[in-house]
Parts: C-alpha cells; structure tokens; sequence
C-alpha cells in the first residue's frame, strides 16, 4: 500500500480538489445557494483532512498513523488488535469510518466513566461526565443537523480516497495504466509482511 506520507498527501490533494467543488455545489448554481456555503464546505474539508490524517484505514495496523495520536497512541490498540489489515471493517466506504467515530467516542465515554467511578472510590463526587457527553453531544448534533451531515460526508470521503488508493495500487493497477502510471514495487505481499511481524510483535 502507499505509505503513510504518500496517503497524506493524496488526503491533502484530494481535500483541494474537494474544496472548490463543494464550495461551488453549496453557493448554486446546481443547489439552492446556501448563506453559509464557505463554512459548510470547510466543514467537510476539514472533516476529509481529520479521516484520512488521523482516522486513516491503516489505524488497523501498527502503523504510522498512530504515533500520531502522541501519548494516546494505546487508545487504537484494542482496535488494532480486532480489526484485521484491509478489512471491511476498516477500509470499507462506509461502514469502516464511522466505526472508527464510534469506537473513538466510546474509547472516551469509558475514560469518563473509569475516572468518575475512581473518584467515587475515593470519595470524591463528581458530575456523570460520560452521560453529560453523551446529552451534549446529542444536543450539539441535533441542533447542526445540516453541518453533522456534511462532516460525516466529509469523513467519510477521507476514508474512502485512502482505499481507492490502496487498490489502485493492487488489485487496480490496470486502471492506472490506462493513465500511463506503471507501478514497479509490488503492494501484493505486503498485508502477509505486515500481519507476520504483528505476531512476532504480539505473540
Ligand atoms: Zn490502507
């Protein structure tokens, strides 16, 4: 698969590509124009850029993506070691990022509810943090249903650009070579690479 800087940029390219387009679809002539047509469409760059640089397919794998995440890089671990490399569960359009958004506000919601009860323990009362996340988050979505929208597409287009990616260099290559790109180093074998050392790693 191209690796973690080469996805990058393709992230960074595509988001360029993305930004006039939606831009030009929420300020008309093809939709009604919006009056926030420029705030929209930073919305969903922004949530493009967010997917493929931090919420990337390859969190599957024991990758680059999630030094990113600095001291809680551990937050992607149990991930890691459920989901398999290049699977439908990460790195299908759809399903696989909003996965990654779920397992990611469930990872905090337990945080909460670990640190509140531990402060119980210890005779300190303090509000239900993990349930007043989950009302506010509610509220806050609930009350930006247009915005929610278009971030979620956003997210989901970052997700989807790193997979066709991934194919392209694979399974895909006839595709690229009918625009005259050849690719010379083969990306069949890496999954097995990969998978071989994270059990010599995790065994
Ligand atoms: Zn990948």
């Amino acid at each position: 698969m191209p690796d973690a800087r080469t996805h990058d940029l393709i992230t960074l390219a595509t988001g360029a590509a993305i930004g006039p387009l939606a831009y030009g679809y929420f300020s008309g002539p093809l939709a009604r124009p919006h009056p926030d047509a420029m705030a929209l469409t930073l919305w969903l760059v922004g949530a493009h850029v967010v997917s493929g640089v931090l919420f990337s397919p390859d969190l599957d794998l024991d990758s680059a993506i999630d030094d990113r995440w600095g001291i809680l890089y551990w937050i992607w671990r149990p991930y890691m070691w459920m989901v398999p490399h290049r699977h439908f569960w990460s790195h299908s359009f759809i399903f696989a990022p909003l996965m990654r958004l779920g397992y990611f506000y469930l990872v905090v919601s337990l945080l909460l509810f670990g640190w509140v009860w531990l402060l119980a323990r210890l005779g300190v009362v303090v509000p239900d943090y993990h349930i007043q996340l989950f009302h506010n988050l509610r509220a806050l979505l609930g009350a930006n249903t247009e915005i929610t929208f278009f971030v979620l597409v956003g997210f989901c287009l970052g997700s989807a650009v790193h997979t066709i990616a991934d194919w392209l260099v694979t399974s895909g290559r006839g595709v690229l070579r009918l625009f005259g790109v050849r690719i010379v180093r083969d990306y069949r074998s890496h999954d097995d690479a990969i998978h071989r050392r994270r059990r010599r790693r995790y065994a």
